[in-house]
This record gives C-alpha cells, sequence and structure tokens, in this order.
C-alpha cells in the first residue's frame, strides 16, 4: 500500500470502528456526548501543574453532572459545615438502584445487624442487594488529591459505557464525600493561589485548615463534634453501615508514591478476623490494578498500623465495615516537587529500605513528582475499591451478614458479657452525654425504666443504662467502655525493647475520658429494658418554691454553662468555698427571683434548680466571669488551642483570641484576667529555632521547607513576649499552661518546678495516651466539683516535682498521681518515676499564678471527666 491508501484505510477503519461503537451503546452515546467532562468544566486536567479545584467549583459541577448523568447521580446537601460551606453527598449507582435507593438501605441494615432478620430474609438480600461502599477525600485539606481526584473518578462513573463501568453502578451503591473538609478545602486554595508565583508557593497553610481543628478531624470520628464528622458519621454508622471504606489521604514525600490497604502490625484485636482479611481482599486488587495500569511506587502492609487512633478509616473496622486509607506522596500543594533518586528511603514501619519488597515490588524510580501523580493513582484505587465490590457482590454481602452475626455471637459468649452504667454517677448529665456518643456509633443502649441487679449483687437504681456485647459492634462497645491495655509484644518494641511509637493513643475508652463508671458485667442481665432510640435531651428542674435561692451542683460540667448563660442574663451568682449543710464547696447559689432566665437555663443546660432551705451568708463568695485571652499563633495553628476554643463556645465562655502583636504591646492585665497556652511547644511559642510543633502531629502530611512561611505569618512572642507575660502575672494575672506548654511556663518564668520525666529515655519511661489514676484534692478551689479520685489523659505528657523554696507557701499541689496502680488504661512503661508526682499545681508568681496542667485536660473535646480544672481557673475564686 502507499501512504495514502494506507492513510484511507485507517479513516475507513476508524470510521467503522465509531459506527460500531455507536451501534453498540446506541443512545448512551449520545447521552454521554453531554456529560461535561471536569476537564472542560474547570478548564484544567485534574492534578494538572499548579491548578487546583475550589470547592464552590466543584459543587457547582457534581450539581451538573446530576442533571447530566441520566439518572445514576444524585447530589444530597447534608447540611452546612462549621464555617457554612455545603457538604456534599454524592451518590452514584444505575439509574435503577436510584430508584429504589430506600429499599436497598433497609436491605443493608439488616445485613449489618441480622438480629431476628430470618435466614431465608438474608439470603434475598444477599441475591438481590447492593454492596454500600464509601469512599471520602481530602479530610486533610492540605492534602489535596482527592478533592481534585473525585471529579475526575465521579465523570468517569457516570460517562463510561464499558462492562466494567456498568457492572460497577448495577452493583454498587457508591456514596462519595467529595470533600471532607471544605472549609479547608478552600482555605488551602486560595491560600496556594495567592502565593503561586512567589518564593512561598506550594509552602504549608499558617493556620489550621479548618475552624478549630485541623488534623485532628480524623480524631473526631471518636465523638463527632464537629458538622463534618457528624454528617459522616451518621451516614456511615447509623444510616447506611457500607461494606466497606477507604478514606484518601496523603504521607510524606520521599517513601513510597501511595500506600494502600492492608495495614501493618500491630492489629487491634476484637474486631471480626474477616474485617482485616477483606482489607488485605481489597489492597490487593488496588495495588493489582495500580500495576496493571502502570503506576509504580504502590507499598502496602507497612507504615500505617491496625492499631491507630478511633479515625473514621481505624473505627470502621469495628463497625464491621472494611475501613482503609490511601496514603499518596505529597507534591507540593499542586507545585512539582523534585526529588533525586538518592532521597527515596524507607524508615518507615513494614518499608525499612526503599528497595523491592514483597509488599513494594516496583518501587517508584525518582525525578519530578507532580499532583497528577497522585491523582492518577488514587483514581485507580478508588475505581478499583469499586470494582472489586462489583465483580464480588454476593460474597461481599454474605460477609457483611456473616461479620456482624460472628460479632454478635462473640459477644454473647464472652466476658464481660456486657457494660452496667448507674444513674448514679459523679455528674449524670456527663453520663448522658456518653450514652449519646454511644448511639451517635449506632451502638446499642438499653436503659432500665426501674433499675435492675447485676448477678454479682451490684444494683443500679432507675435510669441506668445496660450496653450488651451481644451486638454486632461489640469491638467498639468493648473499646469505648472497658479498661484497655495497649499491646506490649515484638510488633509494639524494637529488638532492645524500646517501646515504638503508637501511631495514637495507647486506648480510646470513651468511658473514662469522661469520668463515667462502666461495670463490666460477667454474665448478661435479664431485665426489662427499654432500647434508647434517640439521643437524651434532659431539661433541668426548677423548684416551685425557693425563697432562699437556688443551687446547682458544682459537680456537674453542665452547672458551668448554666452559670455563664446567667451571667449572660445578667444573674449575679456565689459559691461555696466551705462545706455546710448539704452545700460542697464549688456548688453555685443563685438568688431567687429571676424566673423567665432560671426556666430558660435549666431547660437549656439540663441541670437542676434545686431550692436552697436557707439563706447562705457564710461560705460563699460572689463568683465572677474571668476575662480569658487565649494564645494563638501560626506555624500550621494549634489543634490544643483550636479544641479549647471550640469547647470554650460551646460552654459559654466568652473569650479573645490573642496573637503575637498583642502580647508585645503589653499591659495585658487591662485586658485579661486569664490567658492560656493551650498544649503545645517552647519553641512554637516563642518562635525560637528548632519550635514549631506543627499541625501534622501523627501525620506526615507536609515536607516543610524552612522559609517557606511569608513574614507576616512567621509567629513567636520571642523574650519581649516572654516578659510580657511575666509581668501580666506579677501583676496579679492566671497563666494556665496546658500540656506541653508547662514547659515554656517552667522555663521561661523560672518557676521553681522539674518536669520530673524531661530526659528519661523511652525504655525507662514511656507512656502514649493513657488514663491514669490521680488523687485529687477537691478543697482546692481549682478542683472544685471533682471527686477525690479520678482519673486523667497522660499522653507523652509532663509530670511534676515542686522544688523547694523559701516561698513554698505560694505553691499548691491540686492533683498527684496515684502512689500505685497508676495505669487505668493504655501502656505506661516505668511507673516510679511517676507514681506520687504532682500532675496539676497553681504557683504563685508576683501577685499572680500560674496554673499548670501538665494531663490533657480537655483533649479533642473528649475528657469531659477533667473539664472542671481547666473551668475552675475561668471563674474568680
Ligand atoms: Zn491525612
Amino acid at each position: 500500500m502507499n501512504r495514502l491508501t494506507r492513510r484511507l484505510a485507517a479513516a475507513a477503519l476508524a470510521l467503522a470502528f465509531v459506527f460500531a461503537a455507536a451501534a453498540l451503546t446506541g443512545h448512551e452515546t449520545q447521552a454521554q456526548a453531554r456529560i461535561t467532562s471536569p476537564e472542560q468544566f474547570f478548564g484544567f486536567q485534574m492534578g494538572a501543574d499548579r491548578k487546583l479545584v475550589r470547592w464552590d467549583k466543584a459543587v457547582e459541577y457534581y450539581r451538573l453532572l446530576e442533571k447530566e448523568s441520566g439518572g445514576k447521580l444524585k447530589v444530597v446537601e447534608m447540611g452546612p459545615t462549621e464555617m457554612g460551606n455545603p457538604f456534599l453527598l454524592v451518590i452514584i449507582t444505575s439509574p435503577a438502584n436510584q430508584a429504589r435507593l430506600e429499599e436497598l438501605r433497609q436491605m443493608n441494615l439488616k445485613l449489618s445487624d441480622p438480629r431476628g432478620v430470618p435466614e431465608a430474609e438474608i439470603r434475598r438480600i444477599v441475591a438481590e442487594g447492593k454492596v454500600v461502599i464509601c469512599q471520602t477525600m481530602s479530610m486533610h485539606a492540605s492534602e489535596v488529591g482527592g478533592i481534585n481526584m473525585a471529579p475526575e473518578l465521579t465523570y468517569d462513573l457516570v460517562s463510561r459505557t464499558d462492562e466494567e463501568a456498568r457492572r460497577i453502578l448495577d452493583n454498587v451503591v457508591y456514596l462519595e464525600i467529595p470533600s471532607f473538609n471544605p472549609d479547608g478545602a478552600i482555605m488551602i486554595h486560595d491560600y496556594y493561589v495567592k502565593y503561586l508565583g512567589t518564593e512561598f508557593e506550594g509552602g504549608p497553610l499558617p493556620w489550621l485548615y479548618n475552624k478549630y481543628i485541623g488534623h485532628d478531624n480524623n480524631r473526631d470520628a471518636l465523638t463527632m463534634n464537629m458538622k463534618d464528622s457528624q454528617y459522616v458519621g451518621k451516614l456511615m454508622f447509623v444510616d447506611w453501615k457500607p461494606q466497606a471504606y477507604v478514606d484518601h489521604h496523603h504521607m510524606g514525600s520521599y517513601g513510597a508514591r501511595i500506600f494502600v490497604p492492608p495495614y501493618a502490625e500491630p492489629i487491634r484485636p476484637l474486631a471480626d478476623p474477616q474485617v482485616w482479611r477483606e482489607m488485605q481482599w481489597y489492597g490487593g486488587h488496588i495495588a493489582y490494578k495500580e500495576e496493571e495500569a502502570g503506576l509504580s511506587g504502590v507499598a502496602n502492609t507497612s507504615q500505617y498500623s491496625g492499631w491507630g487512633h478511633f479515625g473514621f478509616h481505624w473505627i470502621t473496622p469495628f463497625h464491621n465495615i472494611a475501613g482503609m486509607l490511601t496514603e499518596s506522596a505529597s507534591a507540593r500543594i499542586a507545585t512539582p516537587l523534585y526529588i533525586d533518586p538518592s532521597q527515596l528511603a524507607g524508615g518507615a514501619r513494614g518499608l525499612e529500605t526503599y528497595k523491592e519488597q514483597m509488599n513494594f515490588p516496583n518501587p517508584w524510580p525518582g525525578g519530578w513528582w507532580t499532583l497528577r501523580g497522585v491523582v492518577e493513582r488514587q483514581k485507580v484505587s478508588a475505581w478499583a475499591t469499586l470494582d472489586l465490590a462489583a465483580r464480588n457482590r454476593e460474597t461481599v454481602l454474605w460477609n457483611a451478614y456473616l461479620k456482624a452475626s460472628r460479632q454478635t455471637e462473640r459477644g454473647a459468649k464472652g466476658k464481660p458479657a456486657a457494660y452496667a452504667m448507674s444513674a448514679k454517677q459523679h455528674d449524670p448529665l456527663t453520663l448522658n452525654k456518653l450514652v449519646n456518643a454511644l448511639l451517635a456509633q449506632g451502638i446499642e443502649v438499653m436503659q432500665s425504666p426501674k433499675g435492675f441487679a447485676a448477678p454479682d449483687g451490684m444494683t443500679y437504681p432507675a435510669g441506668s443504662f445496660y450496653v450488651p456485647l451481644a451486638q454486632p459492634k461489640m469491638g467498639l462497645v468493648r473499646y469505648l467502655l472497658g479498661e484497655t491495655h495497649y499491646m506490649d509484644n515484638e510488633h509494639t518494641r524494637r529488638q532492645d525493647g524500646t517501646p515504638i511509637r503508637p501511631y495514637d493513643m495507647g486506648q480510646d475508652v470513651l468511658a473514662e475520658f469522661m469520668g463515667i463508671r462502666a461495670d463490666p458485667l460477667d454474665e448478661a442481665v435479664q431485665g426489662d429494658f427499654a432500647k434508647v432510640v434517640a439521643p437524651i435531651v434532659p431539661a433541668g428542674k426548677v423548684a416551685a418554691k425557693a425563697p432562699f435561692g437556688y443551687v446547682l451542683d458544682g459537680r456537674l460540667n453542665d452547672s458551668f454553662r448554666a452559670v455563664n448563660l446567667l451571667w449572660d442574663k445578667g444573674v449575679a451568682v456565689r459559691r461555696v468555698n466551705a462545706a455546710s449543710d448539704g452545700l460542697r464547696p464549688g456548688d453555685w447559689l443563685v438568688p431567687a427571683g429571676p424566673d423567665a432566665a432560671v426556666a430558660d437555663v435549666a431547660r437549656l443546660t439540663g441541670v437542676d434548680f434545686n431550692p436552697l432551705k436557707a439563706a447562705v451568708a457564710k461560705g460563699a463568695h460572689d463568683a465572677r466571669r474571668l476575662r480569658i485571652g487565649i494564645y494563638r499563633r501560626y506555624r500550621g495553628g494549634n489543634m490544643d488551642e483550636g479544641w479549647t476554643r471550640w469547647l470554650f463556645e460551646q460552654w459559654g465562655f466568652p473569650f479573645s483570641e490573642v496573637y503575637d502583636a498583642e502580647i508585645l504591646k503589653g499591659n495585658l492585665n487591662a485586658r485579661y484576667d486569664v490567658f492560656i497556652f493551650a498544649d503545645d511547644s517552647t519553641g512554637a511559642i516563642t518562635g525560637e529555632p528548632g519550635g514549631g510543633r506543627g499541625e501534622g502531629r501523627g501525620g506526615m502530611a507536609f515536607a516543610s521547607v524552612p522559609n517557606s512561611t511569608p513574614p507576616e505569618y512567621r509567629s513567636g512572642i520571642g523574650s519581649d513576649g516572654v516578659n510580657a507575660i511575666r509581668d501580666f502575672v506579677q501583676k496579679g494575672g492566671t497563666l494556665v499552661a496546658l500540656g506541653g506548654a508547662t514547659d515554656f511556663a517552667i522555663t521561661r518564668l523560672g518557676l521553681p518546678v522539674r518536669n520530673v520525666v524531661a530526659g528519661l529515655d523511652s525504655k525507662e519511661f514511656f507512656c502514649p495516651g493513657s488514663t491514669l489514676r490521680v488523687r485529687i484534692d477537691n478543697t482546692h478551689p481549682l478542683a472544685y466539683g471533682m471527686p477525690a479520685e479520678g482519673l486523667v489523659l497522660f499522653h507523652y505528657s509532663p509530670a511534676f516535682d515542686v522544688v523547694a523554696t523559701d516561698f513554698n507557701d505560694r505553691n499548691e499541689i491540686v492533683v498527684r498521681y496515684a502512689d500505685r496502680d497508676v495505669e487505668r488504661s493504655g501502656w505506661l512503661n516505668g511507673e516510679k518515676y511517676i507514681a506520687g508526682k504532682t500532675a496539676m499545681a497553681s504557683l504563685g508568681l508576683g501577685q499572680g499564678r500560674v496554673v499548670l496542667i501538665g494531663f490533657r485536660t480537655q483533649n479533642r473535646a473528649q475528657t469531659h471527666g477533667t473539664y472542671k480544672f481547666l473551668f475552675n481557673a475561668l471563674v474568680s475564686r
């Protein structure tokens, strides 16, 4: 053939293909022609260099696809985020499935809790049901792969008409969260665009990438304080209970290109074993598909341990969901990063060296790393998950039934058989909050209207709660309510005995965090129980006759909220500081009279307004709201500070955010009575070199480059700031230093205190996220309302010795660690170093004082049991 005939033949062949395709797919080809591609819509290919999708445009795009998809895609606006942006769920499945979505959901719920469902019905559902898969994108907003990948994945799902795509739509209901953090997505986009083309291009966001909590948004799965978490938690734990979940993240830049399931050692026991096998199965298929697509650098069984925090992808296995994550190597947001081959390194758990190995057979060779490289790998992983489920629909559904029924059986046979939570607790209103947190996890909780007796003879009064282990989420019940000890074995120590840092904490016993007693019962109780079907929102009672005024129980956290609301309404409140006639130190006294205000506050807070028997003349003082300042810095922001802000808002404490400039102006006493430094490193506060714990605690989201932050966002109070803070205390102010910030207070203000665990080798002392027993001086105003013994959360925290000086009378020890058996839950190595040592102290300095709280008193707004230590510092003594 000459060149012309070759060309004509080729053209004819191409034409023939076009006709064949048109004949085969008929009207779909026309429909396809109407579906707008991401490239057409956004004007660039997803993941193109220096291009990011902005969330508002993404929302528009999903709404457009909803119109164009021919019934394959439904957009659900779940509600506003903390900053008022729309939070979307995109449901993708065949039009036939979309038409019976509610029926499919109900069927799925029977598989995930098959108690009382006849086996014939289970078999029918397995035959006719659909696999439910959930995937979430860019929860950590700086990890931009997911939000930029999702439009392309979504477009492929609704526009592709090949067999693989059809099989997915026919067999899978795919729940996509195209951004798990819309607020952060917008911040990251705008910051990135602002500094494009400058020397700061691609640098880290100087503040937290959402309103309050930054990187901790994953850890929020435990209690779901944030709206975003609530939407996804309700979707996964209550409404849909998918069979598998993949959360798409980023990691550091210099190892594997993408981590895919399964996790590495150590495992966290008590899930159904099949759930871990499923992760191997999905992970195997994902890795296979990556290789098939010619994508290198895929690692599994490494870096991310099976025992992590109870973030979304790590808590889901205990919901019988194959909870997985992908972690892609980070470029510099959308700016390519050149990586010399010599810079590639292993060093991660299960990936010690950067060379071919069973879980990493095809190392990426180095060169330019781009966001497109991330998008491609993530998209393959997301598609492969759907593909595997679609090809194995019945197996996956049958497994869902098996996991749920076997876990229920295990719970029925095991010990403990149940947990009982007495209505009689130190702070009963906090018990309701714990129950509500369990309900939000989709855990079954029963309540006894008349009370019950346990086989061991313990009795529980009316209103007490009973949580049976004979339920599908038994593993989760066990971890949230029962004493937990982190594994101590060859997977958690190096050969020389050095403990390997757990991914997060050593346990997640929410009951212990909240100061609630949950008793394990060896045998089930056949009582007259009623299932708790809705969150408990108690209304407080107001005594009808209270000529001497009311008393609010100082043991209730909610009394602080009530008092704050009363102060908002201009009601004067007194506080008891000496026990007398049924009154305890810390109780609040409210005058008779403002009936409407009182009724309102009782209803909102659940706090009872009980009548005083007589006028209280002695042993009480006028309580006054203090002016609160909280230190806020850049350097990626401080999550603990963000949590503290959120907590104060929830509990009604007004406060100001104070940046460096205001501190440097000095004369802080004119504006503040109390000044708070949340958990932080000294260097991050002062701005000295070497300081700067970033937002990526526990993660590896950023390869941070020195000076990658514009000058206007470099922070640190410097020595002038230290002087201003010292001046503030000496003139009568109260400085509250939390966690690591106690080091700042001790070293910079020269306090006579020594951190007794500083500098100890981890072989001698090691204590990640553990609840430890303490003795509390609850006659001290900072511990009013607390029990005499309790639990605090210790997370690589300091512990103190107050050193003898000529002025010992200025120093007060409020909380000490127990003398023995210090660990309640977690992992404490080297008890002798902290037994009997000081956990919290108040130290006089000039006219003022410094309150050191070494433990995590308000950690992630989960440790309700120790909030009062902080709250007490915010009101006048
Ligand atoms: Zn992440």
